[in-house]
């Protein structure tokens, strides 16, 4: 039994499932990584979850009523291994690459799962989830379910080391292959798990690659394209497009990717270029486009970072307005879970206010279905996806 404070225990009765470590004040007996019955201050039971020895986050609930066995809890894990499958099978069309288990959205705390076409990728980021019974639980059942006969572990050493877990390679667990091609929204990409140059894809975005498609023409530019997931959407409707990224290896990729779609995907042009600058660069020269994708990395790492964040998303969105054309189309987003839709939309409208546009919205997006957010767990959403006219 472990016991938490009465704050802990209000929001876990709201439907959170984390409990931090300053909210745990009685650990009991609870080991690294074991199943245990969490408790109020008062001793009444709140449910059952993974403990954690080092993380922030103790405890990661998963049932709101306490788990007789381990047995028990790994007959729940099969089960809902099972269920976040099959609800993938209802709604990814199009495409043999989404996410298959997200953590807990799924009601798999510290597990992530990703299929590409026939390679199956597993992350394990809790000492929980890293124990041989869980994991081997996880894998077969995925397995059964997918019929996808290869599965490849992939470790993040930075959480490990946050778990307190021993030191690890990348590697197979199931099957022989760790290199695949895969299919999203019908266009092909290559993906590679393991190696020097690990690829791959932001599944998050599959949708919002063919709502880029759906609005998107003339001349294009896709900054931040890393492989090219919108440059090659963008690429079957539009006239010319423009893919500018500051990493190489990405470009490269990209090129391959865009090779693997032709004649449907016509010639792409890759720029290795810091974006800041090259935006610069283009807005003073005169530049124009029809349509811009404006996809940053995570820029607010933390809360502290938020302010220079805005500022970092305001300065592209700025540039990327002022260079649209009338009626032209900005495809804007924001993968930081600590800026709101409303901070994001905020920095839009004040962008849209220095350069002296209206911005007229046409959506406004989040991540694909395939990695569905829980209401009551407000980190599982991170993704801003917002598409409009500049007027
Ligand atoms: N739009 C992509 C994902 C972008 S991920 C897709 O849908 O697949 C963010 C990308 O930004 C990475 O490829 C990274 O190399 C690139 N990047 C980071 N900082 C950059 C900078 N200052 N200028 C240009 N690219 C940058």
């Amino acid at each position: 039994m472990v016991a938490v404070s009465a704050r802990a225990a209000a929001r876990l009765r709201d439907g959170h499932v984390w409990v931090y470590r300053s909210d745990v004040t009685d650990p009991g007996t609870a080991s690294a990584g074991s199943l245990v019955t969490v408790k109020d201050h008062r001793g009444k039971p709140l449910g059952a979850a993974l403990y954690s020895s080092s993380s922030q986050i103790a405890l990661r609930m998963v049932a709101n009523r306490p788990l007789a066995s381990r047995a028990e809890w790994l007959t729940l894990l099969r089960q809902r291994v099972a269920a976040a499958v099959a609800y993938r099978k209802e709604l990814v069309k199009d495409s043999d690459a989404y996410r298959v288990l997200f953590s807990e959205a799924d009601l798999l705390p510290g597990v992530i799962a990703d299929r590409y076409n026939d390679v199956l990728t597993l992350q394990a980021l809790t000492q929980a989830m890293d124990a041989d019974d869980l994991r081997s639980a996880v894998v077969d059942e995925l397995v059964t379910q997918t019929g996808v006969a290869n599965v490849v572990e992939r470790v993040e050493p930075r959480i490990r080391e946050l778990e307190a877990l021993p030191a690890k390679d990348s590697g197979l667990l199931r099957g022989t292959k760790t290199e695949t091609a895969f299919t999203l929204n019908g266009l092909k990409f290559a993906y590679q798990a393991l190696g020097g140059q690990k690829t791959g894809a932001f599944l998050d975005q599959r949708e919002n690659y063919a709502a880029a498609a759906r609005h998107a023409r003339g001349r294009a530019l896709d900054v931040f394209c890393y492989e090219g997931g919108f440059a090659l959407h963008l690429a079957r409707v539009c006239e010319s497009v423009t893919g500018v990224d500051s990493s190489l290896p990405a470009l490269e990729a990209a090129e391959r990717n865009q090779k693997l779609n032709e004649p449907a995907v016509r010639e792409i042009e890759w720029l290795e270029a810091n974006a800041f600058d090259l935006l610069k660069d283009y807005s003073t020269a005169g530049e124009q486009f029809d349509t811009i994708v404006l996809d940053p990395p995570a820029f607010a790492r933390s809360k502290r970072t938020l302010e220079t964040a805005i500022r970092g998303y305001k300065e592209l969105n700025l540039r990327a307005l002022k260079m649209l054309k009338s009626g032209g189309v900005l495809v804007t987003c924001s993968c930081s879970h600590h800026v709101s839709e409303a901070d994001f939309l905020a920095m839009l409208a004040a962008a849209a206010a220095d350069a002296h546009r209206n911005l007229r919205l046409i959506e406004k997006r989040g991540a694909a279905q395939d990695h569905p957010m829980l209401l009551s767990v407000p980190e599982t959403a991170y993704l801003k996806c917002v598409v409009g006219t500049a007027l």
